[in-house]
């Protein structure tokens, strides 16, 4: 006897990249950064007492807000806290689309939006990107035409590392007569020389949702803890009805509060990502991959199957040789990206085994 609905029965579930248990693997593989969470984050855990874990956490992480608010020049009702970007995912998707509804996404992109679509048993159109990943001129009347309520961005965009800028963001959101939400998972490791900076539509468009995470940027993968940027009236209705009662926990409220206060510190790590990501592009290039350039904290490069000791080569064989080596990156078996492995830029001696590693396998 089954019990679950019918959409719930025939859907399929995320994937997630492999989360080995050992600490000996080298893991590029889910984009997470290298380097440790501030010091201010450990010393903010010691001064947790478990005796405060006695009442309920602050229902709207209200400290957090302020600091959040404060760093992106807008008011804390402009802001809202979240279990991790994808808690905000979910609540977006069931807060502004009813069953039966369209949700949009350019194709490819972030592998959950479909799972939580299917959740809610929305259906889901996806807009496949240009040859050069760019979004389609027409997307907003493709998505306006699709009758879509909902329309997922990535930015920079997951796999490419590709960066569409914000006057493009405000000409889709302004045509689109839904929720535009712009997923900016990535945003913190776009070199400051770019002046990207998407808050600004938040004030003057009451559509548009921007989703930032702690997973990436400040090291907190494991401590679950995002938050949404977006008009007051676009939020209310998840801050005051749909959100669990108590989301965030008292511990990763005080922990990602101190994370985002330690802006001196991140940066600094964002910094050093930069550096390692425009070595490793080169080195690998010059192993011979195709390399999109990226501003993100990962690369998406391109491998010409080849014969390499009577064995054919290609990007599938070259992501399971490395694996059988301890070297974890991503490999997708899609159209458009079967012949590409995703690698996230790790520490400089990471970054060197995987570059060892790849040397031997191809031959050089
Ligand atoms: C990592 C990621 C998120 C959010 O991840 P959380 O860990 O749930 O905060 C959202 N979108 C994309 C594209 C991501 O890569």
């Amino acid at each position: 006897m089954s019990y679950e609905r019918n959409n719930i029965r025939d859907m399929q579930g995320y994937s997630w990249g492999e989360q080995p248990r050992q600490s000996r693997v080298i893991k590029l593989n889910t984009n997470e950064n290298p380097y440790p969470p501030a010091p201010e984050v450990a010393q903010a855990l010691t001064d947790v007492n478990v005796a405060e874990l006695r009442r309920y956490p602050p229902p709207f992480a209200d400290d957090f807000r302020e600091v959040a608010a404060d760093l992106h020049g807008v008011s804390q009702n402009n802001i809202m806290a979240t279990n991790g970007g994808d808690e905000l995912l979910r609540l977006i998707i069931t807060t502004f689309a009813d069953a039966g509804d369209t949700i949009a996404m350019a194709e490819p992109s972030y592998s959950l939006y479909p799972v939580l679509a299917a959740v809610q048993n929305c259906k889901m159109q996806r807009i496949p990107l240009n040859d050069d990943w760019g979004l389609p001129q027409d997307f907003a009347d493709q998505l306006n035409a699709s009758g879509a309520r909902i329309a997922f961005i990535v930015n920079p965009h997951a796999p490419t590392g590709r960066l569409l800028s914000a006057p493009e963001l405000a000409q889709i959101a302004e045509t689109f007569q839904g929720v535009l939400v712009i997923d900016e998972a990535y945003v913190d490791f776009i070199s400051p020389d770019i002046s990207y900076n998407a808050v600004p539509l938040v004030k003057q468009l009451d559509n548009v949702i921007l989703l930032r995470t702690m997973s990436k940027g400040y090291s907190l993968a494991g401590l679950r803890f995002a938050y949404g940027i977006a008009s007051e009236s676009l939020l209310a209705p998840m801050l005051f009805k749909t959100r669990d009662s108590y989301n965030t926990d008292l511990i990763s409220q005080r922990l990602a509060t101190a994370a985002l206060k330690s802006q001196a510190y991140a940066r600094e790590c964002w910094q050093r990502v930069r550096d390692e990501r425009s070595r490793l592009a080169s080195a690998l290039s010059d192993l011979g991959f195709d390399v999109l350039p990226s501003h993100s904290n990962f690369l998406l490069v391109t491998w010409a199957a080849r014969q390499v000791g009577g064995e054919l080569l290609d990007a599938n064989a070259l992501y399971q040789a490395l694996k059988a080596q301890g070297i974890l990156v991503r490999y997708f078996a899609q159209p458009r990206l079967q012949d590409k492995l995703r690698i996230t830029v790790g520490t400089q001696e990471e970054n060197n085994t995987l570059l060892q590693a790849i040397r031997g396998l191809a031959g050089q």
